[in-house]
């Protein structure tokens, strides 16, 4: 288990000797966001210029050589810590969160978290309280698809948290205009094969490149969430006219925060446009 404020001091100490990374948080501060309600839902839309490259990132994936995640090419001033046996912790010098990491595999190896599922949970049981982990598939908004990585964010800076699972073994469909599974339970194997089954299910039937998973542990349950996807980007992603609106949803965007790079987008979302984001993307 991470001290309570391991994450927080691990991050201070990478932002004294990182200007890079420095200036993107503290830009952070500044961000624009605005909120629509879907019922009980809620949805922040946030106009994030510095995210740019993560929303046009390509889904082919980079060889080592190119690859940032890798350890030989961690850009200049980047600090690394041991989370896990396999992984690295690293700071994510493009945030979304005021507390924002990247935990990436020692080696380069597919973004596919089908063979480590059950590194992701035991590294959500480790993390301190108000903080989750979460994954993006190859084909659902990753943007370094040729290495695996996960993330880390903070519960508090997301919406989706702000509705509790409850602590008992469940397994459920939430049909929220963001629709999605929850599991909940106390056991890790359980747990793992509930997710297995999800991924294997007739409806679905899909490996880990279509997915987007947030997970968190919370007086001794493993809570999960997992969206199913069928596309990558909505068609309006693809326009080369007025109607183009530039967004790539992953975890965060379906739990309820869309990023947007283009103030042009940000102004003219609409509750409608939200809509068929979610509708074009899910299961
Ligand atoms: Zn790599």
């Amino acid at each position: 288990m991470l001290g309570n404020d391991f994450l927080t001091r691990f991050l201070k100490e990478q932002l004294s000797i990182w200007e890079l990374a420095k200036s993107n948080y503290e830009k952070l501060q500044f961000v624009e966001e605005k909120e629509f309600v879907f019922g009980e839902i809620r949805i922040l839309a946030q106009y994030n210029p510095e995210r740019e490259k993560s929303t046009i990132a390509k889904v082919e994936k980079t060889t080592e050589k190119m690859c940032i995640l890798c350890e030989n090419n961690l850009p200049k001033g980047q600090i690394k810590y041991e989370i896990a046996e396999n992984f690295f912790l690293l700071v994510n010098p493009f945030p979304i969160f005021s507390e924002h990491f990247t935990i990436a595999h020692k080696n380069h190896i597919d973004q596919n978290i089908d063979l480590f599922f059950k590194d992701f949970l035991e590294i959500s049981r480790n993390l301190p309280e108000n903080y989750f982990i979460f994954y993006n598939g190859a084909k659902s908004g990753a943007s370094i698809p040729g290495h695996l990585h996960f993330q880390i964010g903070r519960k508090d800076e997301l919406p989706i948290f702000a509705n509790k699972i409850a602590n008992q073994n469940q397994f459920y469909e939430q049909k929220t205009i963001n629709r999605h599974f929850v599991i909940s339970n106390s056991d890790k194997e359980k747990t793992k094969q509930q997710f297995v089954n999800l991924l294997k299910s007739e409806k679905f039937n899909q490996n880990g490149e279509m997915i987007n998973v947030l997970a968190f542990f919370e007086e001794n349950y493993f809570k999960i969430i997992v969206f199913l996807r069928k596309k990558h980007r909505p068609e309006f992603y693809y326009l080369s006219d007025e109607n183009q609106m530039l967004v790539s949803p992953a975890a965060i965007d379906l739990a309820g925060k869309i990023i947007f790079p283009r103030k042009v987008d940000f102004e003219k979302l609409s509750k409608e446009k939200i809509g068929q984001i979610f509708t074009e993307v899910l299961l």
